[in-house]
């Protein structure tokens, strides 16, 4: 069964004014260059915050805390996407969310 998007799911998401995870064109820079390998974070998880997709968001958890916020990606990033303060807001919704989130 396919998950109703969440329209609010940024804005909830997003309480950091530096949040501005739509400006990511999708290059896989940050990908190619974190030392850890992380393969959804930034940009899938990102992306599925601006469409509203909140069941994978939630299912990326240990990779958002797993980030070790090096701004190794963020240096490299051509559209200067605010990679650690985003990474930042979403540890603050997972925290926010933790009871909700276990109560499914
Ligand atoms: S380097 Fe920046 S623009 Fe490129 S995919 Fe990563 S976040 Fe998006
Ligand atoms: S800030 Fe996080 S996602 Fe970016 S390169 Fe460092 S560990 Fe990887």
């Amino acid at each position: 069964m396919t998950a109703a998007l969440q329209p609010d799911l940024a804005e909830r998401v997003g309480m950091d004014p530096s949040f501005n995870p739509s400006a990511c064109m999708n290059c896989g820079i940050c990908t190619a260059i974190c030392p850890l390998g992380l393969r959804h974070l930034p940009r899938e998880v990102f992306a599925y915050v601006v469409l509203g997709m909140e069941e994978e968001v939630l299912q990326h958890q240990e990779e958002v805390f797993s980030c070790l916020l090096c701004k190794l990606c963020e240096v490299s990033c051509p559209a200067g996407v605010h990679i650690t303060e985003n990474v930042r807001a979403l540890r603050h919704y997972f925290d926010r969310n933790v009871f909700h989130l276990e109560g499914r």
